[in-house]
């Protein structure tokens, strides 16, 4: 009997690192996860999606390469997604050199572990679509260049290019889905997103507070996680290795996006949200939107969810109504 395909998750605690342990598992794979601390993480995304009794965890910081090597060598996986490394944009401008080391270095390393060890593990790396900076209004493809425009950005934009390098010069199977935005209800609350759901909640359960926000003429891409971890999956079964656009190809303002929310909990709001210039960031992107076709042609994938169906999802979670998968 052919055993079990390993896939190891690192940063399965976070949104899609859950979203793609539950997507593994169905699949039949035998999954490990990594946390920074796994004897203190509460797993509580897993927790939520009820498999957190079914994934075995490790402790490994991604940019101590001990720690990478020493997981690495006790897994041996089949596959290896890097989701770890710190992931808001805001807080970059804050963290520069904390989101540097965890990301380009942490992902420097888990290269450098899989050429030391010599096995062919397959490799995705979770870049992202904050790399093309502002595009002009175009949509962004694999051709698009970059102007990353923080931190963050410019620390996505190295490891993208550590995979291309490491692919090119030692052939290893490494890949990159540059995603654009991502929902879905396990977004924490420092994600402009969930805070707007889940304040437009409290509101309607009668909360006296507003809703502060930065910029709401922003545009942006955004996508049903759960459907975002498929294609990283498809990514890593091809022949052959190779970079892909991830997006809805429809963008919309944030300003909708509040819109959409209080609608679905019956307010304006317009007699909610306060602009709060503290929330602007030093630089933004002024319009993000990209463009599928390569993902829809070489691995068949295609978002489902369009923005109102998605912030509509969140809202029925937050009340508690529908399960995390969106299903009623
Ligand atoms: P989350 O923030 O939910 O999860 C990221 C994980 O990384 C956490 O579980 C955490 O694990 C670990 N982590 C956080 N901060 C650090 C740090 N400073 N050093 C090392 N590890 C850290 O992110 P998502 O699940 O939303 O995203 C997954 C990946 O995809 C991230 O790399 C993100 O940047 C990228 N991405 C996400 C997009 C989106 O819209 N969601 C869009 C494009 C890219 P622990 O604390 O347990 O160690």
């Amino acid at each position: 009997m052919k055993s079990k395909k390993k896939a190891l998750i690192c940063g399965i605690s976070g949104q899609d690192g859950s979203y793609l342990a539950q997507l593994l598992l169905n699949k039949g794979y035998e999954v490990y996860g990594t946390a920074r601390d796994a004897q203190m993480s509460t797993f509580y995304n897993l927790a939520r999606l009820g498999i957190r009794d079914r994934v075995q965890l490790e402790s490994m910081a991604v940019n101590d390469f001990r720690s990478v090597l020493q997981t690495l060598a006790k897994v041996k996986p089949d596959e290896l997604y890097n989701l770890a490394g710190q992931s808001s944009v805001g807080l970059s401008f804050q963290q520069p050199v904390e989101t540097l080391e965890s990301i380009s270095v942490g992902n420097l390393n888990l290269l450098e572990a899989i050429r030391f060890i010599g096995l062919p593990i397959r490799f995705y790396n979770a870049g992202s679509s904050e790399c093309f900076g502002d595009t002009g209004g175009a949509a962004a493809d694999e051709t698009t260049p970059f102007r990353p425009r923080s931190p963050y950005a410019v620390a996505k934009s190295a490891a993208f290019w550590e995979i291309a390098n490491y692919r090119e010069a030692y052939g290893l199977f490494a890949c990159s889905g540059i995603l654009f935005n991502h929902e879905s209800p396990l977004r924490p609350e420092r994600f402009v997103t969930r805070k707007i759901v889940a304040t437009a909640c409290r509101i309607a359960a009668g909360s006296a507070e507003k809703l502060h926000l930065g910029n709401i003429a922003i545009c942006r891409d955004w996508g049903w996680a759960p459907e975002y971890v498929e294609a990283m999956w498809l990514m890593l079964q091809q022949e052959v290795p190779d970079d892909f656009v991830i997006a809805t190809g429809t963008s919309h303002r944030l300003e909708e996006f509040v819109a959409t929310a209080f609608d679905c909990v019956g307010l304006d709001w317009r007699n909610h949200v306060v602009t709060d210039p503290s929330l602007l960031r030093p630089t933004d992107i002024s319009l993000g939107r990209g463009n599928p076709a390569k993902a829809l042609k070489v691995l068949g994938w295609q978002a489902r969810t369009g923005m109102a169906a998605l912030v509509e999802r969140m809202v029925r979670a937050e009340q508690g109504g529908a399960g995390d998968d969106g299903s009623a």
